[in-house]
């Protein structure tokens, strides 16, 4: 038996139950959960607003753990070259967890936008407990030398991250609204691109200001205000439909501003004018292997540092109340088991 978080229904807290550990299926590996980030995508599938979620649902994809045991005839590891999972190899599963590889989305390497693909912690059961299987074709090598606390963002928060960032295009001046668990490792990479970064927060928070000059940010300011100078780009984190329009005004012609959340409350309605001059408003959904293998690779090069607060697994529902009322700089990650490979 293991521990696990569980919720049964939208809406309510998770419950702490002790459920049989789940068996590999044939191509899937048995992980002992050492640490699992928590993003902002699971409180919106706790709170209803992703439809349809798997019922009871163990939540959490942003999974660090070790390579248990095996299901039958798994194949080798295609994405990443000749690179196979051994028992106790360290691994991270990420939020894309199938896909069909045959529909036009997956044939024109867009798996992210795959019909039918399903996702961790969401479709199938996640990281919120000792124990977790996934598709080892969608598991990535965790870089040696990152704690395993320090790992778990990576694979959400950073891993997103850097596909909204990249769909940025050659930005120079980059704003970012919001700055939790994924703006503060972008910035990282913003700045080791040589680009230079503009942070926007709630008028309020001090907090997260002081934290986005401390990663470098060149000017840090309110979501209300215009930035000193317009921005080639910005990357709107927080779920917060106002801030496409504060956006579109902030960018300069031919501007892109990036949706990087999977939710979002609803976008006011705004004069054309702010969109003229081809500028682009844009979503991004969810990762491909291709973005997990590039980062993952990226991140120890820089080398990217994640700010942790960790959290015992039976406090998940703290956990995710401390993520939703803003009470966390950098990642909130749910810390299951002994760290013993880091
Ligand atoms: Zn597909
Ligand atoms: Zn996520």
């Amino acid at each position: 038996m293991m521990q696990a978080m569980i919720l049964d229904a939208s809406g309510q807290q998770l419950r702490l139950a002790d459920v049989p550990v789940p068996a590999p299926q044939p191509g899937q590996v048995l992980i002992r959960v050492h640490t699992c980030g928590i993003c902002r995508t699971d409180l919106h599938i706790v709170d209803g607003e992703l439809a349809d979620p798997k019922l009871p649902l163990i939540p959490g994809h942003q999974i660090v753990g070790t390579v248990m045991q095996f299901g039958d005839r798994v194949e080798p590891f295609p994405q990443n070259g000749d690179e196979t999972f051994s028992i106790g190899t360290r691994v991270g599963v990420p939020w894309l967890g199938h896909t069909c590889n045959h529909c036009r989305y997956c044939q024109t390497g867009r798996e992210n936008l795959c019909d039918e693909a399903r996702f961790t912690g969401y479709q199938i059961n996640g990281g919120y407990a000792e124990y977790a299987v996934a598709d080892q074709r969608f598991c990535f090598p965790i870089p040696a030398g990152y704690p395993d606390l320090q790992a778990a963002p990576l694979l959400c928060a950073g891993l997103i991250g850097y596909r909204a960032l990249k769909l940025a295009g050659e930005a120079e001046r980059v704003g970012f609204y919001g700055f939790g668990a994924a703006a503060h490792i972008l910035i990282q990479v913003a700045r080791y691109q040589g680009r230079q970064v503009f942070v926007f927060t709630r008028p309020t928070d001090a907090e997260s200001q002081r934290f986005a000059r401390q990663l470098g940010a060149v000017w840090v300011g309110s979501s209300t205000e215009l930035p000193p100078e317009p921005l080639d780009a910005a990357i709107i984190f927080a779920p917060i439909g106002s801030l496409v329009p504060a956006a579109l005004r902030a960018v300069a012609k031919g501007g892109i501003v990036v949706c990087a959340g999977i939710h979002m409350s609803d976008i006011p309605a705004f004069p054309y004018e702010i969109l003229w001059g081809e500028r682009v408003l844009r979503s991004v959904a969810n990762l491909t292997r291709q973005d997990g293998a590039e980062f993952l690779a990226l991140a120890p090069k820089i080398p990217i540092q994640t700010q942790v607060q960790s959290f015992p697994l039976s406090a998940a529902n703290e956990a995710l109340e401390s993520l939703r009322i803003g009470n966390i700089q950098g990642a909130a990650v749910l810390a299951v088991s002994q760290d013993d490979t880091a």
